[in-house]
């Protein structure tokens, strides 16, 4: 254990009038972007200066044989070093407490002549311009906010952040979050008892409607008070720009869940029939109304009369919940409802209505509410599904700016992981965060003292 005393000293004008709060708070403001990189670089140099007097012996007297605590990239030897000297321009590095710079101190191998800097080796820092904990924190920013302001948020408070940073920090981590979309990797959850496919379309790539993004998501358990539960979900498949049934390969391997909620698009309904042939399949409760419309529209219903339908739909399926309705009652209120649709000659909401009745109410069957029941009420998914997709939609659509695939791919891949707090995102996030253990006091008493 070692000690570094750092002495700070500032020139502090007189307490009169023309000393404001404001330029105190500036000055304490701007300390707060300096401090901590200027008490890393002065600890770090410290550090080496130990580090080498300890393998190369004092300055003037050096000591030949001393053993080291590195091997010398060159052949390996872990003892014979000689002084280099330090380097003339200091090395930068930007951290997630701002940028660093320190003077480094090189060694010489005696067996085999490499020079190198033992504090770099030491910290597995060679090579490294920017370390993985400014990564993570950079591409954490810029899931929530678009590059531009994710680079000034960070400024704002110290961190080296700009628009290019945190998009290199993006394409940079979304490939180490191995486990997204291959479930066979160690770090992919490994069942839920509804399994939630849906897909929407984002603005990306060359083509016109853009490309479509395919989410499988996990529920797998609901905590909180009765009428603010919160879902917490696991990402269990993602792709981009592809068929789904290129999301086969993900989900094999998962336990089969109780049951699968799918949106009534046929592709997604074939892939969960193809992965979970016993799987009994679950009406999006969110998408149905929303189809609704949408048939209306093609039915050319007038409009006020179609959004007073669709809303009718979700009263009713948030009233089958809230009075906990069985299966049948359920149905005939369903029905009911269709009459009305079908009464006014509307072909293709009467072919929706009609083809999703059969997977409405499957969570209302007996056996399916025995296993769910402890995921709370029926309305599976749908609401978890529907914050994802918003807050999906929400940072995709800044601007109207249009996406390359690989660069939405990996936005796409680092929130999702961040929202559902997949293991090899929080596996990661502890490796660059952990707890500080190092133990440091502020001795007030000295503040000024200089
Ligand atoms: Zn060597």
């Amino acid at each position: 254990m070692s000690l570094t005393t750092l002495a700070l000293t500032a020139e502090l004008p007189e307490l009169d009038e023309s000393l404001t709060w404001s330029q105190l708070e500036a000055w304490a403001v701007a300390m707060r972007e300096e401090l901590p990189a200027a008490a890393l670089a002065a600890a770090l140099e410290d550090l080496q200066d130990k580090l080498i007097d300890r393998v190369c012996g004092p300055k003037w007297l050096p000591v030949r044989d001393l053993p080291a605590p590195f091997g010398c990239p060159g052949c390996g030897v872990m003892s014979d070093f000689a002084r280099k000297g330090k380097r003339t321009r200091p090395r930068r590095f930007d951290t997630a407490a701002g940028i660093v710079r320190i003077q480094l101190a090189n060694v010489g191998c005696r067996s085999c002549g490499r020079v190198f800097a033992p504090l770099l080796l030491m910290l597995d820092l060679s090579g490294k311009r920017r370390t993985d904990r400014l990564m993570v924190e950079l591409a954490e920013l810029a899931t929530q906010m678009s590059f531009a302001r994710a680079g000034a948020t960070a400024a704002a408070f110290g961190v080296p952040g700009s628009a290019g940073r945190a998009h290199s920090a993006v394409a940079d981590l979304a490939p180490l979050l191995d486990g997204i979309g291959c479930a066979d990797s160690p770090h992919a959850p490994g069942r839920a008892d509804v399994v939630v496919l849906d897909g929407t379309g984002m603005r990306a790539g060359r083509r016109r409607l853009g490309v479509t993004c395919n989410i499988a998501l996990g529920v797998t358990g609901r905590t909180g008070p009765r009428r603010r539960r919160q879902a917490t979900t696991a990402l269990l498949g993602l792709t981009l720009d592809q068929p789904w049934a290129a999301m086969t390969a993900q989900l094999r391997d998962l336990e089969p869940p109780a049951v699968v909620v799918v949106d009534g698009e046929l592709a997604i309904t074939r892939l969960a029939e193809s992965v979970w042939p016993d799987v009994p399949i679950q009406r999006c409760w969110w998408h149905l109304p929303r189809a609704l419309r949408w048939a209306l529209y093609a039915d050319k219903a007038p409009h006020p009369w179609a959004n007073a339908k669709r809303a009718e739909l979700t009263a009713l399926l948030h009233r089958v919940a809230r009075e906990r309705l069985t299966h049948t009652q359920a149905l005939d209120a369903y029905d009911a409802f269709a009459a009305t649709v079908t009464a006014e000659g509307h072909h293709a909401a009467r072919e929706l209505l009609a083809g999703a009745r059969d997977q409405v109410f499957t969570c209302l069957r007996p056996d399916v509410r025995r296993r769910l029941a402890h995921l709370g009420g029926p309305e599976l998914g749908s609401g978890v599904l529907e914050r994802v997709m918003r807050e999906l939609n929400a940072r995709t659509d800044i601007g109207g700016s249009r996406w390359s695939t690989e660069g939405l791919r990996d936005l796409i891949t680092i929130k999702l992981a961040r929202m559902t707090n997949h293991p090899a995102w929080t596996t990661l996030r502890q490796t660059v965060s952990p707890p500080s253990a190092i133990a440091f006091k502020i001795a007030t008493a000295n503040f000024n003292a200089a």
